[in-house]
């Protein structure tokens, strides 16, 4: 973990854009709560094949001017023209955004051209080649690995393709099990890569979604944890209490071995987020 020590503690949050009027009045009350912990920046996540293209660019807009804090599109580019990346990265520096998560994305369904881009190693070197040192660009990093690749080494490699490719921080996909990371990273330096690599986190507050999200992202939620978390059927008030000591735990392990940071996957809610960041003591730790 040594790669990682030396990299200041920051704090992040994401948030995805609203579908309609009421979800966009959520999102906004939930950011508002959220503002004053002073993260580090926020992230807004992009559909796959631009399908929340004009929303979280508004989300965007939105988060930065109500807020003031650094706002980082995702910018995925599966189904994607070069034409279509360098106006959406034009856009972003006229609005002097200078922080940008850059992602392959997943093909949506009924889409059958992968474009000009195959992987996010092609989007990264794009941007670089485009916005030379402009952007601060954030990429993806899988401690269980990504459900495509066809090895964990395979995996890792295409992780030291994008750092390659001038990435500057990595946020990880979710995990419960801290040994995942940090044997990770240790790969990573095995492989001389050296930039950050913080986790994101998932709060639990519902394990049918959550069981979902996993089997489709290919994060492990280890047995003992499925099986508390089945065991309380509908018991929603204690399934969260439970949910919020094991997150904690995690985090306070993930950052005591050397984490640079914590990465939190709000799902637009402040609740889980601020309660978490209130037990592991972290107010003051924003800009
Ligand atoms: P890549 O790094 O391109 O990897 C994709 C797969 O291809 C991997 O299996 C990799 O091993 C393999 N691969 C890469 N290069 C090669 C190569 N040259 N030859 C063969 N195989 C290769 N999705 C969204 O749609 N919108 C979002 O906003 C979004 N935000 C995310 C934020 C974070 C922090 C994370 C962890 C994921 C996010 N995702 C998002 C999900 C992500 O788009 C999917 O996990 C997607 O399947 C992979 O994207 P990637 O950028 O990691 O792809």
């Amino acid at each position: 973990m040594d790669s990682q020590k030396k990299y200041p503690q920051a704090f992040s949050l994401e948030f995805f854009p609203a579908k309609n009027a009421e979800s966009a009045e959520k999102l906004r009350e939930t950011y508002t709560q959220l503002a004053p912990l002073k993260p580090g920046f926020v992230s807004v996540t992009f559909g796959a094949g631009g399908s929340t293209q004009e929303r979280t660019f508004d989300t965007v807009r939105e988060i930065k001017q109500h807020t003031g804090i650094d706002v980082a599109p995702h910018l995925s580019c599966i189904g994607s023209t070069k034409d279509n990346i360098r106006q959406i990265l034009h856009n972003y520096k006229t609005q002097s955004i200078r922080r940008i998560v850059a992602l392959r994305g997943d093909m949506p369904s009924g889409m059958r051209e992968a474009g000009e881009f195959r992987f996010a190693n092609e989007l990264v070197a794009f941007i670089r080649a485009e916005t030379g040192e402009h952007f601060h660009i954030e990429v993806a990093a899988y401690p269980e690995f990504h459900p495509q690749a066809p090895s964990a080494h395979a995996d890792l490699l295409n992780f030291k393709r994008k750092a390659e490719a001038g990435a500057d921080g990595a946020i990880t996909q979710y995990f419960y099990s801290p040994d995942a990371y940090f044997r990770f990273v240790e790969s990573c330096e095995k492989l001389g890569l050296d930039l950050p690599i913080v986790p994101g986190i998932m709060p639990i507050t519902n394990f049918v979604q959550l069981a979902r999200f996993s089997d489709a992202c290919g994060a492990e939620i280890p047995r003992w944890l499925r099986k508390r978390l089945e065991a309380y059927g509908d018991d929603m008030k204690s399934l969260r209490a439970f949910g919020l000591d094991v997150t904690t735990k995690l985090c306070g392990d993930l950052l005591a071995g050397g984490a640079p940071g914590l990465h939190f996957y709000t799902m637009n809610q402040a609740g889980p987020t601020l309660a978490l960041w209130q037990r592991l003591g972290l107010q003051s730790k924003g800009p």
